[in-house]
């Protein structure tokens, strides 16, 4: 089946909510893939920030097949030992003494667990920020600072204040004694890879301890080490109250999580919360697999390495304006608004990323990405600018 066959009966079958992709991609290894068509391509954007070992990586093949071989699944009546060892290691990453671990299937679902978790403290009232992506659930998405998305699925939650992001005063007023919780990215990815100012999260903390209010962080898209970080906001010397993560959680694999640090690791009690598939051993012996991976070949010291190459070299061409971001969550901000016109001319080249916003360009490549495909990436977009400005 071509890419232009597949694409007659995906528009025959699928709901139009994601449009009408162009490609579809059978098969990949590494940061390649392939098309319908045989066309090769250097996957810069690693399924939205979720292959963080690339594809078909060699250890989360041999332990998925060993998981499926074994046991599949069990559900929430029993335990298992992939999840427990999973909630250990990640529980060990946040440095905290007492935390508790939610398994659900995406980022979403994470957040939702969230917002329910916040319930708990008796209060309702909830903060978030402006451009802020929490997800697509009526939860989550209330939480989600962006008007396009939201409104024609009014009305949401209530008592949800979206101040503008990296604002401190903004969030001084906000945050009252009657705050349940205050959510915000370590930086924004969908709205484009925004850094907030140094010391931000940590003034929220803050802000959350003085008024009684729960932090959560969504790591959902910065976790996983690919910040150069396991979660994205170490950087602030800070412990969130509750953390959650997806997309590259799972190497790959479907496989949401939400960490309650401290007190609130307590305030689920059974029946408060669950997912059928939660936990799922063969999403857990993946994700086991992608962290053995990433600490066996230093690979959030490669993100680092990668993300001064790529800022160098950036910086040098004309075209853009700066680099945002760190490890290997960039945006790359074009002085024109020619996004979109940029991504498709880099797809031609056989390079994939994503016109995040109308100037913005975000790239997500898999923590394996090799030094001559960052190179090659960067000579392609160089080119790519420099026929634009003929
Ligand atoms: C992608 C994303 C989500 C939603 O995750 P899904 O798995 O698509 O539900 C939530 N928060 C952030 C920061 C994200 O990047």
């Amino acid at each position: 089946m071509s890419n232009k066959e597949m694409s007659a009966r995906w528009q025959a079958t699928m709901q139009s909510n994601y449009g009408n992709p162009e490609l579809a991609f059978v098969s990949g290894k590494g940061s390649v893939l392939v098309d319908a068509d045989g066309k090769k391509y250097l996957d810069f954007l690693g399924g939205i920030a979720t292959s963080v070992v690339g594809h078909a990586h060699p250890a989360i093949v041999k332990a998925v097949c060993a998981q499926i071989k074994e046991l599949g699944h069990v559900s929430n009546f029993y335990m298992h030992p992939r999840a427990i060892e999973l909630a250990e290691k990640l529980i060990g990453f946040t440095g905290a003494a007492k935390a508790r671990v939610f398994f659900c299937q995406s980022g979403a679902e994470a957040n939702e667990a969230a917002l329910k978790l916040s319930r708990k403290t008796g209060r309702v009232q909830l903060v978030a920020t402006e451009g802020a992506f929490h997800g697509r659930t009526m939860g989550a998405l209330s939480l989600t600072g962006q008007p396009a998305k939201r409104e024609p699925f009014l009305p949401l939650i209530k008592d949800v204040k979206h101040v503008p992001y990296g604002d401190v005063k903004a969030m001084n007023r906000a945050i009252s004694r009657k705050t349940a919780m205050v959510i915000v990215e370590p930086i924004m990815g969908e709205a484009g890879v925004i850094v907030p100012p140094l010391g931000y999260l940590k003034v929220l903390r803050q802000l959350c301890d003085e008024r009684g209010a729960l932090l959560v962080l969504d790591c959902v898209q910065t976790g996983m080490g690919r910040t150069g970080q396991w979660f994205g906001f170490e950087n602030e010397g800070i412990i969130p109250d509750v953390i959650t993560l997806a997309k590259s959680l799972g190497g790959g694999l479907p496989l949401g999580a939400m960490i309650a640090i401290g007190d609130c690791s307590e305030y689920f009690k059974p029946g408060d919360h669950g997912s059928t598939f939660g936990g799922n051993p063969v999403s857990c012996a993946a994700s086991l697999a992608a962290i053995s991976v990433i600490e066996k070949r230093a690979l959030m010291k490669c993100a680092i390495a990668h993300e001064r190459e790529i800022k160098a070299a950036f910086s040098k061409i004309v075209g853009v304006k700066e680099v945002r971001g760190s490890g290997l969550l960039l945006g790359i901000e074009l002085l024109e608004e020619s996004a979109a016109r940029v991504a498709q001319a880099l797809r031609a080249k056989g390079i994939l990323v994503n016109a995040a916003t109308a100037k913005t360009i975000r790239i997500a490549p898999a923590l394996t990405v090799s030094s001559a495909e960052v190179a090659h990436f960067i000579s392609a977009f160089a080119s790519v600018l420099k026929e634009a400005h003929k």
